[in-house]
């Protein structure tokens, strides 16, 4: 799935990757393929439309266990709105039909009358924070790698379960369901959020916090050579500053 352009995030993982002389082999995995999990260090899953979801989510059940194996096993998963609701365990459409998900996340999504679409701001999970410090090859130390900012479009709303970790807090936008301020969820290295976009091409941090959880599980701890990312973070800055002006 890659509703609103999604795949700008595989194209910024390869690109960041292809920059630093790291071979990146890329698989497009469809409803009815098998999915061979374990060769897989990196999965994305893009947003999609509730009819989409129907027909993804029935095939997604079958390639489950695999992919919580691969997960549960440092795979690297990083999900964007429809993507990341079919991971919770359901998702109820506003037309109250249940597409099953795989409960890769600890959390539910309810279809709503509300339309969630705006740019959103959100203050990354402190614990999250200081990993993607300590990994970020920034070289100004002056970008605030404190957030990320995208934009949502959704009408779903996600509770997280008691156990579950967020991915962050809302600063300006909707996030997880426009009401108790979280946004996404995290389960070991994988990500969800309603982060359209792209996510990372704005977020060099982000980016290279993934990649480098992706390359550690087969080769351990590395250390990435930095990235000249000034334009990425003068558009990072700028829209940050845009939706912090939005009043
Ligand atoms: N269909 C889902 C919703 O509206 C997800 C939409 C999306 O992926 N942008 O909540």
């Amino acid at each position: 799935m890659n509703t609103y352009g999604d795949n700008g995030n595989i194209i910024t993982i390869v690109k960041r990757c292809q920059w630093r002389g790291i071979d990146v082999k890329i698989s497009n995995v469809s409803i009815g393929q098998p999915l061979s999990a374990s060769d897989f260090d990196f999965f994305f899953f893009g947003g999609g439309q509730d009819k989409t979801q129907i027909i993804v989510g029935k095939d997604l059940i079958q390639k489950a266990k695999k992919l919580i194996a691969a997960i549960n096993n440092k795979a690297v998963l990083l999900s964007i709105c429809g993507g990341y609701q079919l991971l919770q365990n359901y998702f109820k459409t506003k037309e109250g039909e249940i597409i099953n998900g795989i409960s890769l996340f600890d959390a539910y999504t309810a279809g709503s009358k509300e339309r969630m679409i705006q740019d959103l701001l959100i203050e990354i999970d402190p614990e999250l924070q200081n990993e993607i410090k300590n990994v970020y090859p920034a070289i100004e130390q002056s970008n605030c790698l404190t957030n990320l900012i995208g934009f949502e479009n959704h009408s779903g709303k996600t509770y997280l379960g008691k156990n579950s970790k967020a991915l962050g807090r809302v600063i300006k936008g909707a996030g997880n369901n426009n009401e108790d301020h979280t946004e996404g969820a995290v389960y070991k290295n994988a990500f969800g959020c309603y982060l359209h976009g792209s996510l990372l091409p704005k977020n060099s941090h982000f980016a290279d916090y993934l990649i480098s959880k992706a390359l550690e599980r087969r080769y351990g701890p590395i250390k990435l050579k930095p990235l000249d990312d000034s334009l990425e973070w003068k558009a990072h800055n700028w829209m940050v500053d845009r939706v912090r002006n939005q009043g």
